[in-house]
């Protein structure tokens, strides 16, 4: 089949590619020239484990091609997947310039029959204007080339990208013509070969699932954070209080760890998005999100709060900080706790030594030359000089530390660990100073 795909972030490169990676002949437009040029030279401008193999393969392949004229990846593909950027707007909203702007651009150029997929998460009611916009530029043009909308909401998690497209979960099609059903249900079959996945829905009932799956993930975690500072005041360990509830079937393991709050490119935006949606177009006030959402906000200060605890004035104090991305296995700083953090200690007047296997260069380029912030080439280079060590990410290369050399290394010997990653009795016994998340 001829796909094009329009954007290629973190949801656009991997569908696409993964598209490619089954036989399809697909093409990758973005109007980010810098990224088409990382693309073109065999690089991959973001970082996504097992991405950059099946980029090449299928480039060699000749299955997976890019490029920046959109007159040519409007023409290229039967199937257009827009998968770009749905930022907030600053009342919270989704801001729909790039959809409705790439929407525009294939009613401008289309000259045959296209299915106009939806992967961006994007507030119900999207795919109406989607059909609107190309129906105003095809007036415009004065001809009337048959087309179809689709949501298709896309569910994969940065980290382990590619294996969620592979092997999806479900994959949710919200379309209201046979013709485009049939065309969704050909272009997903080989993804699901064991069992049939896919979910037919409506184009409303598609754009709520994805909200709604997101909503539900983040309100899990607020309220094992809101559980964890309880638990840490009335002396309970809030990781025996998730076993012992994660292990009844109904309510399940995935989802219930404590930390330093949520972070990325989807859960704050996302929650932000529905709670604005539901005030806007239902009048309906979502009570429950909206203490997910400030319970997250204050979340992501408890570190700082028992950092201040513990040394009291923070000024000409230095931290080391192992993670920067908003979770392991991936360069995203979209939101990250570590970035508060970061803002908190440098408002107090200390300065930060952070390590991080793969967002430093993206933290790089957020904070620019800033000086309070230094990065170590490993775990143990960033505790050099530093009066503590503050872990925010939970990546893998943290798990099982040299205790010893930490305590040798750092000033005071002292953890604020904002992931629950060690057994608090074994570092206490080690002589060291941790304060956990609700233990
Ligand atoms: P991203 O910011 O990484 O990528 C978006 C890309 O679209 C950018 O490269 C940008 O240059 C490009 N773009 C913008 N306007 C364009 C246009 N008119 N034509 C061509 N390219 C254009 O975003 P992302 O993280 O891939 O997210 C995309 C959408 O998917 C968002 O709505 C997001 O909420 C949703 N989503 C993201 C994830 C995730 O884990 N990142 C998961 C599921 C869904």
């Amino acid at each position: 089949m001829k796909i094009t795909v329009v954007g290629t972030g973190y949801v656009g490169l991997v569908s696409g590619t993964c598209l490619a990676e089954v036989g399809n002949d697909v093409l990758c437009l973005d109007v980010d020239p810098e990224k088409i040029r990382i693309l073109e030279e065999g690089g991959i401008p973001i970082y996504e484990p097992g991405l950059q193999d099946m980029v090449r393969r299928n480039v060699a392949a000749g299955r997976l091609h890019f490029t920046t004229d959109i007159e040519k990846a409007v023409q290229h593909g039967t199937v257009q997947f827009i998968a770009v950027g749905t930022p907030p707007d600053e009342d919270g909203s989704a801001d729909l310039q790039y959809v409705l702007g790439a929407a525009r651009n294939i009613g401008r150029l289309m000259t045959d029959y296209k299915v106009v997929v939806d992967k961006s998460t994007v507030p119900v009611g999207t795919g109406a204007k989607v059909h609107a916009a190309i129906a105003d530029e095809l007036q415009k043009r004065g001809v009337n080339t048959p087309y179809s909308v689709v949501s298709n909401p896309e569910f994969l998690k940065e980290g382990a990208a590619v294996e969620d497209f592979m092997r999806p979960d479900r994959i949710v099609v919200g379309a209201e013509d046979e013709q485009a059903i049939h065309l969704m249900r050909a272009l997903y079959a080989p993804f699901q070969r064991n069992h049939e996945r896919l979910i037919v829905t409506d184009i409303k009932s598609a754009e709520l699932t994805k909200y709604a799956a997101n909503a539900m993930l983040a309100t899990r975690i607020s309220f094992m954070n809101e559980l964890a500072n309880l638990a840490e005041v009335l002396g309970a360990d809030i990781e025996m209080v998730r076993q012992g509830i994660g292990s009844d079937p109904r309510i399940g393991y995935h989802f219930l760890y404590p930390g330093c709050g949520y972070g990325g490119s989807c859960f704050p935006k996302d929650v932000k998005a529905l709670i604005k949606t539901a005030q806007d177009d239902a009048d309906i006030s979502l009570k429950v999100l909206t203490a997910v959402e400030e319970a997250n906000d204050a979340q992501k200060h408890v570190l700082t709060g028992k950092i201040k605890s513990r040394f009291g004035d923070l000024k000409g104090k230095h931290f080391a900080l192992w993670g920067l991305a908003f979770k392991p296995n991936t360069d995203d700083m979209r939101e990250a706790p570590s970035r508060e953090l970061i803002a908190d200690l440098f408002a107090a007047g200390a300065t930060v030594s952070a390590y991080d296997p793969v967002a430093m260069h993206e933290t790089q380029r957020i904070f620019g030359d800033e000086s309070r912030l230094k990065y170590a080439d490993s775990p143990m280079g960033a505790l050099e000089g530093a009066d503590a060590l503050v872990i925010v990410t939970e990546w893998k290369e943290f798990r099982s530390p040299d205790f010893e050399a930490i305590k040798a290394t750092l000033k005071n010997p002292v953890i604020f660990d904002g992931r629950n990653l060690y057994d608090p009795k074994f570092v206490r016994n080690s002589g060291i100073d941790y304060f956990a998340i609700g233990r």
